[in-house]
């Protein structure tokens, strides 16, 4: 797929939403790890830029959290308006799977196209979810608002890779889910990806050890490969849930301190 250069490269957010403790040994599929906290963070993601704004991910809302224990932060809705991009008005959503972290709060954003892959939106509807433990990671509802927005005319269907517009591309990788796919943006700093859950620790992709939740360990690991072809820097490959983003990238606002981080022009440290 040749790339079509934007007029200008985009900027990159990380919005981080939520927060989960968590043991490292649930962290890893193998166990050959040193144990102790290894807690995980959820973001979503803003790329901004030649009068457009792209939004990877959705989140999950309040009603969810509680079912699920988690501690929500604020609203992905509300951490976007901090970097003043309101919800209601944004046209352009890449999700890059349909896990309930990914792909909740689908009403704050009535106006937005969904970029999702075919074999994400099969996986999530077939043979799989009959089996408690593939399905688990999954919203019935969410899974449910997406199927009406495929009746309303909301997604765009993807196979594999394609542009979304010039200087951002989708990419299936898949592994954690069928479908998922990570996204390839142009910055200043070169291509970077939001590996999303293709990568959730640093770690997992460092020591080719995956997070535990996965549909195709072999697809995993060889994604890591795949997303290090598309990256120009290993620094600017982001995992989908590692605390370390927000250490490591500057903020963009010292009030979004540990909250808001904006990814392309490399990492602070
Ligand atoms: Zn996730």
């Amino acid at each position: 797929m040749p790339d079509r250069m934007p007029a200008e490269p985009y900027e990159v957010y990380a919005i981080r939403y939520a927060h989960l403790d968590r043991p490292a040994r649930d962290n890893f599929i193998f166990g050959d790890i040193h144990d102790g906290p290894m807690p995980l963070d959820f973001f979503i993601w803003a790329i901004v830029g030649n009068g457009r704004t792209f939004v990877v991910d959705l989140g999950f809302e309040h009603v969810c959290a509680e079912r699920r224990g988690r501690s929500i932060i604020r609203l992905p809705s509300e951490g976007l308006q901090m970097i003043g991009i309101d919800a209601n008005a944004v046209e352009d959503v890449i999700v890059t799977h349909l896990h309930y972290d990914h792909a909740g709060d689908l009403s704050s954003f009535p106006n937005a196209k969904l970029y999702l892959q075919d074999r994400e939106m099969a996986f999530a509807t077939g043979r799989h979810m009959g089996h408690q433990r593939m399905r688990q990671v999954f919203d019935v509802d969410y899974v449910c608002d997406f199927v009406r927005a495929v009746y309303d005319d909301r997604v765009v269907f993807i196979d594999g890779a394609q542009e979304i517009a010039p200087g951002i591309s989708v990419h299936h990788i898949g592994g954690h889910t069928d479908g998922h796919q990570s996204v390839r943006v142009w910055t200043e700093s070169g291509w970077l990806v939001l590996a999303s859950d293709a990568v959730h620790f640093y770690a997992n992709m460092t020591e080719q050890n995956p997070f535990p939740i996965v549909y195709d360990v072999g697809a995993m690991i060889e994604g890591y490969g795949t997303i290090r072809g598309l990256a120009d820097a290993e620094e600017l490959i982001i995992p989908g849930h590692d605390p370390l983003v927000v250490e490591r990238f500057p903020c963009p606002d010292a009030t979004f301190e540990g909250e808001i981080v904006r990814l392309d022009r490399g990492p602070s440290l």
